[in-house]
């Protein structure tokens, strides 16, 4: 094999490096930070909706959604070479404590009637909103980014389902996790579209 036949595999190689996207296809920390606990926090919302199926009929939609925005999570945590803290763990099962907590407390008071699940509903989308908001700022990639909005925006379409299904069934709920003003932009503002995961 000539010394040309040994190097051009490495210089097909090169080249090929040369011609990528500018990204490096490392986290940045706060990536790595947050990536992990977002996984988490579509997979708790996936699970106190399973685990409230019975108290209202659109649960088992929004919770095939959220089941679409972990693994939407699942697949950056791959791609970065990023641990992912839901390996193996079950509905309700979850490596963060926090959250663990969360799912109990959400699921009992869900259990107690269709308009506390509701309530429970829009709670979990509000949550989910606050958090994609501090983490969209932190986003260094634009898959991330993407992720991120995509998931905001599946957020503000459950959040208006939620609301809709609670108020026509005599509920009421006061935000706690987004200021008075982003929330009520948001019920009172259509559905959106957009490109599913
Ligand atoms: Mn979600
Ligand atoms: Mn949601």
């Amino acid at each position: 094999m000539t010394r040309n036949a040994l190097l051009a595999p490495l210089l097909l190689a090169l080249s090929a490096a040369a011609c990528a996207p500018a990204d490096d296809g490392v986290a940045s920390a706060d990536e790595a930070a947050m990536l992990p606990s977002l996984r988490e926090e579509e997979k708790l919302a996936h699970d106190v909706y399973v685990a409230l199926d019975a108290q209202a009929p659109q649960f088992a939609n929004i919770a095939a959604s959220e089941q679409t925005h972990t693994d939407a999570v699942r697949t950056l945590l791959d791609r970065y070479n990023l641990a992912d803290p839901a390996a193996g763990r079950a509905v309700g099962s979850f490596a963060s404590p926090t959250f663990a907590a969360l799912y109990t407390q959400l699921v009992t008071a869900g259990r107690a009637s269709t308009i506390e699940a509701l309530r429970v509903g829009v709670e979990i989308e509000e949550l989910d909103l606050h958090d994609l908001a501090e983490m969209q700022p932190k986003a260094d990639h634009s898959d991330v980014a993407n992720t991120l909005s995509n998931l905001a925006r599946g957020s503000r379409n459950h959040l208006r389902a939620f609301w809709s299904q609670l108020t026509a069934a005599g509920g009421t709920y006061t935000p706690q996790h987004l200021d008075e003003a982003t929330f009520r932009a948001i019920i009172n503002s259509p559905q959106e579209t957009g490109r599913p995961f």
